[in-house]
């Protein structure tokens, strides 16, 4: 299930309208939930719900699969009846496979208007087929495959011209009265991306998917998106991420439930407090934070752990975690719930920081 939303987020949300992606709801309040794309060829059935089970158990809550070809177009219903987390089709050129997506039972179908060719005169019909099987589209303008229109209107693809692209795509299926809509209009640049997300957010009130494309290898990509999305849901905008990562899909997930988790717009799970260290360390910090994080690895319980090298601002970050140890000596304090619980020998810190933990999460069932 979603993770309970805790007391204080990071900011109001922005008012959107809701729409349902099979059971998860996106807008309208909804908890901002965590998506990604599989790698795998779609058309591999196997491989891919495989890669699809994975996602879901590291938290995934809506997985995108590609749709390039009739092979992969012919995959999706059983992808669809298969997985459980609602599957979206993401469909790039040709409006065949978006009616054989909603036709497959796909969640939803995201189309990208600047790359499907012919696709105004057939609004109507992708409207009235998602509308009988009340699919919802996902508008996903991309910059590298912007408009060429508006390429050349704007010179390269700015936050204005991603927006209009966005919106008048939009106006078309609104045209034929179909609403059940959610956009996004990603960019590498994370500058040029939230200034387009903020534009779009003043001028409709369609729920929004956030993502950074092409953001990069792991490392480079988390800050990008963690930078963007964090500008973004600290101003109450959007709805649901997607962080893309050069790196396995279930990376990505990770990284869009710990900085949902950070914006205290998910109940923070597990955390880690460890001070940075410095001269006045009396332990290893960094070893004992690994070997606690390790220790503790897949203990799905909110959780506070403080790991703090010495007695300066040790016992009180200790006292207010969940759990702590403050060092000095060679010997640790354990804190539990702030009251100091026991003294032991250094080599003995993460034995016992784990032992607790696990009592604590017994506890918390
Ligand atoms: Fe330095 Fe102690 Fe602070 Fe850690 S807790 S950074 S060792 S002063």
């Amino acid at each position: 299930g979603v993770p309970e939303v805790p007391a204080r987020p990071v900011a109001p949300r922005r008012a959107s309208r809701r729409i349902q992606v099979g059971p998860v709801a996106v807008g309208g309040g909804a908890p901002v939930s965590v998506q990604s794309m599989t790698t795998t060829r779609t058309s591999d059935i196997g491989a891919t719900l495989q890669q699809i089970a994975e996602l879901t158990a590291s938290g995934c809550q809506i997985v995108r699969v590609a749709c390039p070809t009739q092979d992969d177009a012919d995959a999706l219903a059983t992808i669809a009846r298969k997985s459980r987390i609602p599957v979206i089709a993401d469909i790039h050129f040709q409006p065949k496979y978006v009616f054989a997506a909603i036709e497959a039972g796909c969640a939803a179908v995201r189309v990208n208007p600047g790359n499907i060719k012919k696709f105004d005169d057939q609004v109507k019909e992708i409207a009235r087929a998602a509308k009988d099987h009340g699919t919802p589209v996902r508008i996903g303008v991309n910059a590298g495959s912007l408009d060429r229109r508006l390429l050349q209107k704007y010179g390269r693809a700015t936050p204005e011209a991603l927006v209009e692209s966005a919106l008048w795509e939009a106006s078309l299926f609104e045209e034929h009265d179909f609403r059940d809509i959610k956009i996004s209009v990603k960019h590498n640049d994370p500058v040029v991306m939230i200034e387009a997300y903020r534009r779009l957010a003043e001028q409709c009130d369609y729920p929004l998917h956030l993502g950074v494309t092409e953001a990069g290898p792991a490392f480079q990509g988390t800050i990008k998106s963690a930078v963007a999305f964090g500008a973004l849901l600290s101003e109450g905008i959007g709805d649901t991420i997607r962080v893309s990562l050069s790196a396995p899909p279930a990376e990505e997930v990770k990284v869009g439930i710990r900085i949902l988790e950070s914006l205290n717009l998910r109940q923070r799970g597990l955390e880690i407090v460890s001070c940075p260290s410095c001269g006045r360390a009396q332990v290893d910090v960094y070893k004992l934070a690994e070997e606690v994080t390790a220790g503790l690895d897949g203990l799905d319980v909110p959780l506070r752990v403080a790991v703090m090298g010495c007695v300066v601002n040790g016992p009180g970050e200790a006292r207010e975690a969940d759990l702590g140890v403050a060092s000095g000596n060679g010997k640790g304090q354990i804190f539990v719930k702030g009251e100091v619980v026991k003294t032991v020998p250094e080599s003995r810190i993460v034995e016992t920081l784990i032992e607790e933990a696990m009592k604590l999460a017994e506890q918390a069932k």
